[in-house]
Order: structure tokens, then sequence, then C-alpha cells
């Protein structure tokens, strides 16, 4: 019997012991998983079913901001919405913005699509840049060496061990990198639409051209002018792709393909948003095949 209780103490020390770390979407989850391995607990924030820039503050998400002694956003404006409500009911000074548990990855990333002037006009617009890096995979090691930095500053007796997994996955992602490559060759030239300006980061680094987008404006639903603007400039520059968001509405791309012979590829936004996509390899590896076959 006391050995069973020293067992448990034993146990619940070492559950205590790990370091409590919320990130607000899925593929920041894995990330930190991925370096953090056993001595840290992540809890997810966002949906992968929903849309990104809309997430939904419940209530139930304030008990582990609330115990945090980290938080990753993706940062570039994506939480606007929806984080900063939770952090104030949380109220958890160790993870608000700007101090030492907040960490706000876009700070690893190059942004690019940043607009020149801000307005109103413009549609709801991202004003600090495109904040969708996740979608390309070569985004992926940069954010894990800002993490793995954070995570041994905030626990440095497990520093070590930080660094060792960020070695290993690093490793283990260049070999994955090399064969997404290799299999994005073909795609270079190829034109495409999206609904929103989700993928350009995707696109740009593989010499894809976005030409247009679904939504008139960022953030504002499409009209049958802009459709049908679309549709002339589809036919005319013979471009036979549209790249679809799980979670927007999917009868404009529908009734355009139906117009101009495109098809509808339906492109995973992040880890867990389509049926196949749990890990972070299966997420990118969709998008390749889906997008470049
Ligand atoms: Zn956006």
């Amino acid at each position: 019997m006391k050995r069973l209780l020293l067992l448990l103490t034993l146990l619940s020390t070492l559950t205590f012991a790990k370091l409590n770390v919320v990130a607000s979407y899925p593929y920041l989850g894995k990330i930190v998983q991925a370096i953090g391995g056993d001595n840290v607990h992540v809890k997810v924030l966002a949906s992968p079913k929903r849309d990104p820039h809309f997430v939904i503050p419940k209530p139930s998400l304030i008990p582990a901001i609330a115990r945090a002694q980290l938080l990753v956003a993706n940062g570039a404006g994506l939480e606007i919405g929806w984080l900063p409500p939770l952090l104030k009911s949380a109220n958890n000074p160790k993870v608000r913005i700007g101090s030492q548990g907040f960490l706000d990855i876009s700070r690893a990333i190059h942004l690019i699509d940043v607009p020149k002037s801000v307005s109103r006009s413009m549609g709801d617009i991202h004003p600090e840049g495109n904040p969708h890096f996740d979608t390309d995979p070569h985004n992926v090691l940069p954010m894990a060496k800002r993490i793995a930095k954070k995570l041994s500053a905030l626990d440095a007796s497990h520093q070590k061990e930080y660094q060792d997994n960020l070695k290993a996955f690093t490793q283990k992602w260049k070999q994955f990198l090399h064969t997404f490559d290799a299999g994005m060759k073909s795609c270079k030239g190829k034109k495409v639409i999206q609904y929103h300006e989700l993928y350009n980061y995707l696109l740009k680094r593989y010499g894809i051209k976005s030409v247009a987008n679904i939504e008139p404006l960022p953030g504002i639903a499409p009209s049958s002018k802009h459709t049908l603007e679309l549709i002339q400039q589809m036919r005319k520059e013979h471009i036979t792709t549209i790249l679809q968001d799980p979670y927007h509405e999917k009868k404009t791309a529908r009734f355009i393909a139906g117009k101009t012979d495109a098809k509808v590829v339906v492109l995973p936004h992040d880890v867990g948003s389509v049926s196949g996509t749990k890990s972070l390899e299966s997420f990118y590896t969709t998008i390749r095949e889906r997008l470049c076959h």
C-alpha cells in the first residue's frame, strides 16, 4: 500500500511537472507536441473544422488558458476576433500578450501580402500581411525552432530534451520536404483561383500563380457580378483549377466549375480539417496530392 501511495505521489508530481501549453490552432499544437514531447501538456483552442478567422470564444476554453504557462498563437492578426476576449476572461498574466509566456509564431515568418495602405473599402483584410503561412511546409522548421527556444527558456531543466527533439524533428522534416518538393515540381507554372488567399505561401514557393479569388474582397461573400467576371477571366486564361477550403460554402465554386470545366479542389487549411490529415505529414501530403498530381 505504502509503495502504491508513493508511486501515485510520484506520478502526480510528474504530471504536475508538465508545462501547460495552449496552442491557438491544431498545426501549432502538433509542432509544440513534437518539440515538447513528454514534458508538455498541449491544449488546442480552435477546431480544425471551422473558419480560423471566426473561432467561437467558448467559455469552456478559459480554464486551459488560465492554467497555461505558455500560449502559442499564429499571430499576424488571425486571432484578433476571438483570442483577446478569452485572454481577458482567463486573466492569466503569464500568457498575456507581450509577456514571456506568449509566443507569436508569425515573428518566425517573413510575411507576404503586406498591404501598402489599409482602408475599409479593401474588405476585411489582414493589415499585418497574410497570416496563412501554415499551408507551406517550409514554414514548419522556423516555427519549430522558435518553439524550442521558448520551451527551453520557460523550462530550463528540460532544455536538452527540447533541443534534442528539435534536432530529430528537423532531420525528419528535411527528408519530408525533399519528397514534398519533388512532388510539387510538375505543378510549376500552373494557374489557379482560390476562395480566400489561404494558400499564397505554398503557391508562391512552387511557382503556381493565384490569378483571382472567389470572394471579391477578403472576408466579403461572392457577388454575382464578380462571379461572372471570374468565369470570363478563367475561360480567357484557360484556368482549370479552383482551390476551395473546407469551411466556406462550395456552391459558388461548383457553379464556376460548371461554366468553365474547371475542377474544384478542396484543400485542407490546417491539421485535421479534412479526413486523413491528423498529422503534420498527412496534412501537407494531402495538399500535395490534391493540388499536384
Ligand atoms: Zn485570412
